[in-house]
Formats: structure tokens, sequence, C-alpha cells
């Protein structure tokens, strides 16, 4: 019993959140920023925050997430940060030698009001950003939002920094702003953009970033992310497809607005429908056939949801996580013949109530769904203990509902601390449903061959 103190009984609580579903800004635009290529995260607060965002990024990949710190100590605290940033850019361009400096705040520096565009003025008038090289910021204060928030934030700055309009022609490419999913998604993304044909600029892209191989060289950047030349001509792009409305919305809209990029916001394709809309986007925006390959993996995936929907059906789950991922997933659900009862999400945002109801608004069973403050694990366990569920799905801190109520947990989302497989093997386009189907059919199956009798336990399905 871990959660032992959990009681049944919902009050209304208005400040206090128990075991938030969610984390701190910075982390998001640490990971975001990790997806240029050749850029140096810089936490531009204390020590401590830091080195808890690269710890989470690096328990989740299982990489080292490199960041540096302006280490604000009690001076910089009172006086503000801007001795501490100069002189942090003037040591990584020296010591580290990275092509972009991606800063962003913490609550320390938002709360003394640090101006980063004035320091940043400051640092290049003081001849400290060597030639050739950038530095971008956003604002991450994570009193409001989570880390979702701040992936969103450092995306957006990397359209106002970079994106150009500058030939005065369209390039016959497109955008893809792939939203905050693992390296394998945004590898899976550009495998099936390019089996379309479909030349694309995606960014962020963490992939060969945070998933690596192994080589035996030793390089301090490695050769994945998106380079600031690709992310240059995306002012140029026939088209942006934003998916994921919190996450990659901003960004898309924002290029819209500075260079004339029209954009479709969709849902992050996880599962076969959202997987359907993306593709038809590209097929409609290209003006492109859907080549047979991609037709047959969507057919395959279709007839693995028929193969297995008697283990599925009516089986009622509950989800945590972020936005984006929990309006794709209970989509897929839905279309599983599943019943995604409980739903919360951590991150606040008006929308996420009705993007939910629209997935989960005509269907036969009642749903509790909450976001933002006051939608944490602890109300997630209390709507449990009053009626169970089958299954749960989302991230590590599931573990302890999951032992205390003996409910199986399909890992999902971020972060993941206590299992591998989420960063190499996508959960996106229609092999990466496949992949999630069979992580939910598995559990699923475990759990029936393990509380079966004795004559039902059977080798076949
Ligand atoms: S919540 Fe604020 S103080 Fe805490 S780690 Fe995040 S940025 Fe730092």
């Amino acid at each position: 019993m871990l959660l032992r103190h959990t009681s049944s009984e919902v009050q209304q609580r208005g400040a206090l959140t128990i075991n938030p579903a969610k984390t701190c800004q910075p982390i998001g635009a640490m990971y975001a920023a990790l997806g240029i290529h050749g850029c140096m995260p810089h936490s531009h607060g204390s020590q401590g925050c830091c080195a808890y965002h690269r710890s989470a990024l690096t328990r989740h990949y299982k990489e080292p997430a490199m960041a540096t710190t302006s280490s604000f100590t009690e001076g910089a605290s009172v006086f503000g940060g801007q001795a501490n940033l100069v002189a942090a850019i003037n040591n990584i361009f020296t010591i580290y030698n990275p092509d972009i400096i991606a800063v962003h705040t913490t609550c320390l520096s938002e709360t003394i009001g640090d101006d980063i565009p004035q320091i940043i003025q400051r640092a290049e008038s003081d001849g400290k950003i060597p030639e050739g090289k950038l530095l971008i910021h956003c604002n991450t204060p994570s009193y409001v939002g989570s880390h979702v928030t701040g992936f969103a934030n450092m995306v957006k700055s990397m359209v106002t920094y970079f994106s150009e309009s500058g030939s005065g022609k369209k390039l016959n490419q497109v955008n893809i702003i792939p939203g905050w999913v693992e390296p394998a998604d945004m590898r899976e993304i550009k495998r099936l953009c390019g089996e379309m044909g479909v030349k694309t600029v995606i960014f962020p892209d963490t992939s060969g970033v945070l998933d690596v191989a192994m080589t035996g060289k030793a390089e301090h950047f490695p050769k994945g992310g998106v380079t600031v030349e690709a992310l240059k001509t995306t002012g140029d792009s026939k088209a942006t497809i934003a998916l994921g409305e919190v996450t990659s919305g901003p960004a898309a809209k924002a290029l819209d607005v500075k260079c004339n990029v029209p954009c479709e916001i969709l849902d992050l394709p996880i599962g076969l429908a959202a997987t359907d809309r993306f593709i038809d986007t590209l097929r409609k925006i290209l003006h492109i056939e859907v080549p047979e390959t991609v037709t047959e993996q969507r057919g395959r995936l279709l007839d693995m949801i028929m193969d297995t929907q008697q283990y599925t059906y009516k089986k009622r789950v509950a989800l945590w996580g972020d936005p984006d991922q929990l309006v794709a997933l209970a989509e897929f659900l839905v279309l599983l013949d599943m019943e995604p009862v409980y739903i919360v999400t951590g991150t606040p945002g008006k929308n996420f109530l009705k993007r939910i109801e629209k997935v989960i608004g005509n269907c036969a069973f009642k749903a509790e769904v909450k976001a933002g403050a006051g939608a944490d694990m602890y109300l997630m366990h209390q709507w449990i203990k009053n009626e169970k569920v089958d299954l749960l799905i989302g991230n590590t801190y599931g573990k302890y509902i999951s032992r205390d109520e003996d409910i199986p947990l399909v890992r999902f989302g971020f972060p993941i601390f206590d299992r591998v497989g989420h960063q190499y093997f996508p959960t996106v386009g229609y092999r990466g449903g496949m992949r999630l189907l069979e992580m939910i059919l598995n559990v699923l199956l475990d759990r029936q061959d393990r509380d079966c009798p004795e004559e039902s336990f059977e080798l076949v399905m």
C-alpha cells in the first residue's frame, strides 16, 4: 500500500495539488532545444532547476541530456542574472563551441524579471557572441502551464528567430511540427513522409540526438536535429502541418502570421483515424497519391484491430498525461471499443475538455475528465477507488496506483523512468498504432492468464 492515504471521498480542492499530472515548463523548452542541431540548451536560473530538468530528460531518454545553467546564487537572485548570463554565454561558446545557444528562463529569473532579449543584446555588444554563432530564447515561468507549455514556447521561438520568407517563391516542401513525441516518433513521421515522397522540414527533431547510435566515437553534438539553415527555409514552405494543438499550434500560427505559410493543425497521428487525417492532409496539400505501401500499413493495423477486438471490447481505461497525446489516444481507444472513463492532465487549457468531449461525447459510457489545477494523480486514484478500471495508460507515476489497486499499466507518455523502448519504437503512424495495440493487448492477456481458472488457461487467443 504505497498510496495508503488516498481516500475514496472526492472533495473540492481549491489550492492543493497532490501528485501532479505534469512537470515544469523548462523541461519542455530543453527537450525542444535539443531538437536543433548543434544547440546547447541553457537554463537561466539556479543549478538545482537545471539539474532536475536534465535528470528528468536523461532518465526518460536514457541518454545524457546536455544543458548549461546561469548558476544563480544569492547575489543574482537579488540583483538580477545579467552578469551570470553574459558570463555563461562567453564560457559556453569558448568551452563547448555550439552553433547556437537556446536560453530558457526559470521561476527565479522570471520572478526577478530578467529581460533576456536585453541581456542577449548586451552580450552581443560586449563581443561575447562569436561571428556566425546564434542565440535564441523563450520565457518559461513554471508557475503557469506545464512542460508542454515550455515545449510549445521554445518551438514558437524557433519560428520567431529563424523563419524567413527570403526567396519570394514557395519551395516544394512542407513544415512538420511533430509536437512532444519520442525521437522514434519523429523518425517514423519522417519515414512516412519519405514514403509519400514529401520533402519536409521537421522541427524540432530529436531523432539522432536522444536516440543516438553507439559508434564508439564521442561527439559533443550528435548529428541529429534540424539545422538552422533548414529552419530558415520554413518561411518559404508550401504549408505547415502542426501535430498537436497545444504543443505545435502556437508555432504554426506564428509562422502563418510572420511568413504567410498556411497551416493545418491536426491531432498527433496516434491511432488509425488520426493517422488517416495526417496522410490525407499531406495528400491534399501536395496533390499526391497515397502509395500502396502506406495503404498496406494501414490495412495491417486495421486487420490487427479486427482480429483482437474481443479482448479490448468494453474494457474500462484510466488515462493521464499531456493534452495532445490524450486526445489522440482516447480517440484510438474508442475505435478499439474501449472505454476511457477517467482522463486527467495537469496541463491547463480551455480547449482540452472540448476536444475530449468531441471524441467521447457520443459514447455510451460516462467519463470523468479534468484538466489543470486539481487534475492530479490523487484525484485519478480516488475515481479508481470508487469504480475500478481494467487498464491504466500513462507515465511512470501511475505504477503506485497500479500496484495498490492491482490494475495493469501500459506506460505511455512522459516521463517513463522505469522501462525502456519508448525512445526507440514509435507509437505514431500505422506501425506505431500496431505497437500501441500490441502493448495494450499483451498486458490485458497477461492479466487474463494470471486470473483465469485452470480450465480456461489456454495456449490460443
Ligand atoms: S518549478 Fe521552477 S523552481 Fe522548480 S525546478 Fe521548475 S523552474 Fe525550477
